[in-house]
């Protein structure tokens, strides 16, 4: 790549939570396949992010660019308002066959963060057609629901922007996040904040938001099932919505299909996204229950009230569809337990290392939490070095690879960990 191109980039353009002043350096990829990342200057990196729990498949895979091609030779878009097409009916007749029974009414959107926005909403149009102005959402410390407005609100108050747009943001209500591990004891008390807050406001609010099992971007957090099966059982007493934001967790990242499984709940409201494409283009989907979308619809407005311009988009549905044919014709469950068992025996032991704080692992999701917080861009640099992508945040160093990373391909993401640390 062309150094000025470069320069460009780094005046020009902005990058996720990096600062225009003083960016950090960013790393020109010119082509990805399988799980290699192909740097402008040949090197290849294996990947250990799958594009933010995304490339379940990893890149340029020849089933789904088949299916982009073929789509793309019919049409890329059309809108949805007053159309339908095949992809998106063939990808919601895959999304309802294989989410819990309940969720049969299925909304496509753009990205994670609005398919939270319009589960937020459902709630609130639902509580709205029953006559009662419910304003309040209930969530969890450490969660991450996403970047617009309404998703923000329902972030760690401390922990994310949320501190930043204090007085910008409806004040939604916050309970402890579980501190019991995944596959530790159940500690009841940990279900007491989450308790109270509901007996208290209970009239006020129109649905629990919390991310199943794992809380990603909010410190990549495991919790166990026990929290989950208690949240459902109060809100049944409560008669409140639950709403699983799935966006991360879904697709068999934990090693169940959808991370609710792990407590045989079902919620609500399903947020899904991120893999929903293999990590090809952008979009989500919100799924909700025949009595939600009823109710909704006989209320006031007599509809759903959003309606985006790439809605259903056909492209994005039909590299959907392809992708998830994929998932359920490949053997992933036995492949994410190969993964989790090999990122046990290869990253638990660094648990004893002094600057190790804890070590967890789920799935094909492997977490390293450091004492102290890293140095970004140095040890990116290092990763660099040693031919893989893993990209840290805050104290945290973890892998979420795609689903088809083989067994030396895991070791030499794990091993670049370990040097790093040391
Ligand atoms: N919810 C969760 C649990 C997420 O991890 C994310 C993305 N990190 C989002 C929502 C937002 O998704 P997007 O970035 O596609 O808007």
């Amino acid at each position: 790549m062309n150094p000025s191109d470069l320069e460009f980039d780094l005046r020009h353009i902005w990058h996720p939570y990096t600062s225009m002043t003083h960016p950090l350096p960013t790393y020109p990829v010119i082509s990805a396949a399988g799980v290699e990342l192909e740097l402008s200057d040949g090197r290849r990196l294996i990947d250990g992010m799958s594009s933010w729990w995304a490339a379940i498949h990893g890149y340029n895979h020849p089933v789904l660019n088949e299916a982009a091609k073929s789509q793309i030779d019919r049409m890329s878009h059309v809108m949805f308002g007053g159309i339908t097409h095949p992809p998106a009916i063939e990808l919601c007749q895959q999304l309802v066959a294989m989410t819990p029974a309940a969720l049969e009414c299925v909304f496509l959107a753009d990205s994670g963060s609005v398919a939270v926005e319009v589960a937020l909403k459902m709630a609130l149009q639902y509580w709205q057609a029953k006559g009662e102005k419910r304003h309040r959402f209930l969530t969890l410390r450490h969660g991450y629901h996403g970047d617009t407005f309404g998703a923000m609100s329902v972030c760690d108050p401390d922990n994310s922007m949320h501190n930043l747009y204090k007085g910008y943001l409806p004040n939604h209500l916050f309970a402890d996040a579980p501190q019991s591990r995944f596959e530790g004891e159940w500690q009841p008390e940990d279900i007491t904040s989450f308790r109270q807050l509901l007996l208290q406001h209970h009239n006020e609010i129109a649905a629990v938001i919390l991310e199943p099992i794992v809380q990603g971007a909010g410190g990549m957090r495991i919790y166990h099932p026990e929290y989950l099966r208690q949240v459902r059982k109060l809100c049944d007493e409560y008669q409140i919505l639950l709403i699983a934001d799935e966006i991360a967790t879904g697709f068999g990242r934990t090693g169940k299909l959808f991370a609710c499984e792990h407590a045989q709940i079902e919620p609500d409201i399903l947020c899904l996204g991120k893999a929903l494409t293999g990590g090809y283009m952008t979009l989500s989907a919100t799924l909700t229950t025949r009595h939600v979308a009823e109710t909704i619809s006989q209320g006031e407005a007599g509809c759903f009230m959003h309606g985006p311009t790439f809605m259903g988009n056909p492209l994005a549905c039909a590299v959907a569809s392809a992708n998830l044919k994929l998932l359920s014709d490949s053997q992933w469950q036995p492949r994410i337990q190969s993964i989790e068992a090999q990122l046990k025996v290869e990253l638990l032991p660094l648990k004893s290392h002094t600057t190790v704080k804890d070590v967890r692992v789920l799935g094909a999701i492997g977490v390293v939490e450091m004492k102290q917080p890293v140095d970004m861009a140095s040890l990116q640099r290092r990763f660099v070095q040693h031919g893989v992508w893993i990209r840290p945040f805050g104290r945290l160093i973890y892998l979420m690879p795609p689903y088809i990373t083989r067994s030396d391909q895991l070791s030499k993401l794990t091993n670049a960990i370990n040097d790093v640390i040391i």
